[in-house]
């Protein structure tokens, strides 16, 4: 029998996802998922809306979260899958977490309208209203909204990434104090899309190792969009550190097929899943 279909990476509206949680579960039962995380960036908000339609539709359902985190400089995303949500030491760094994303997207705002003449502090005000955890991705849409770039990757593009004139550098709690929060609420903890951190391939081992010597489990070895040959080179970083390997889709928008509920290679047989270990728990 094959494994059933883990997409242990969807974000709901409770973080930069579009649709309630409840409506991404049914989306990914009818994707023919059968294991499914809820994974909003910095809140488990959603948790248990997302249990209570999974129930209904038979989907199995990981309580998760997907955590910022700091290395040598560089954000990085951390998944806790499995959470026990209402653990006071991840829901205080949790909150930690969103107060500094507040912060963050005011000072965003604030050098959008100084430095490219845009309304950014009534954007960012606006964000920061309508939700919880505040993204840049909120703000990109609302640039987007507001007629000033085509699509949210064009609102990176000019404004929001690196040296452009919306980036505000954020120091991040680090990567054992992200890892030593979601341990203490019983998670499996894996590293998110190692592949997307533009680091070389030397600085990537380094980063595993730390990763793994701080209680880290597993990597996330599968992720919808990415290339074969990344899948390779994290697939062979599993093997030599003797990690576990994720799989899911990073699901945010339903407008955005590749990354679609379920939608992402299946792993190398001879890797041990995330999956199968959260399932026999
Ligand atoms: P933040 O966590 O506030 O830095 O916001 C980052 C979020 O924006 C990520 O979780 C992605 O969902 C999204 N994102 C990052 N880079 C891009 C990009 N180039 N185009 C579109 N969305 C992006
Ligand atoms: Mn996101
Ligand atoms: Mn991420
Ligand atoms: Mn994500």
């Amino acid at each position: 029998m094959t494994a059933p279909l883990a997409d242990l990476h969807l974000h709901s509206h409770h973080s930069d996802g579009l649709l309630d949680p409840a409506a991404l579960m049914r989306l990914a039962a009818s994707r023919g998922v059968g294991v499914a995380a809820l994974t909003d960036h910095d809140t488990t908000g959603g948790c248990a809306a997302a249990a209570a339609a999974c129930a209904e539709t038979g989907l199995r359902f990981v309580p998760g979260v997907e955590v910022s985190a700091g290395w040598q400089g560089q954000s990085l995303h951390v998944l806790g899958l499995g959470v026990a949500p209402g653990t006071p030491a991840l829901e205080t760094h949790l909150e930690n977490l969103r107060t500094l994303r507040r912060t963050r997207i005011m000072e965003i705002g604030e050098r959008l309208e100084r430095r490219a003449h845009l309304p950014g502090r009534e954007l960012a005000a606006g964000v920061c209203a309508g939700t919880e955890v505040p993204t840049r991705l909120h703000l990109a849409r609302a640039l987007v909204a507001l007629g000033r770039v085509r699509d949210e990757g064009e609102a990176f593009g000019k404004f929001l990434g690196r040296g452009l004139p919306g980036h505000v550098p954020i120091e991040w709690p680090s990567l054992e104090a992200a890892i030593g929060a979601l341990r203490a609420a019983g998670a499996t903890v894996v590293l998110a899309h190692p592949h997307r951190y533009k680091l070389s391939s030397g600085a990537l081992r380094r980063l595993v190792g730390e990763f793994r010597a701080a209680g880290g489990d597993g990597l996330e070895v599968s992720v919808g969009g990415m290339s074969p040959r990344d899948l390779d080179r994290l697939a062979t970083l599993v093997r030599n550190h003797g990690l576990l390997a994720s799989t899911g889709s990073d699901f945010h928008d339903p407008a955005l097929p590749w990354s679609a509920p379920g939608r992402f290679a299946r792993l190398p047989a001879d890797l041990v899943s995330v999956a199968a270990r959260l399932t026999v728990l």
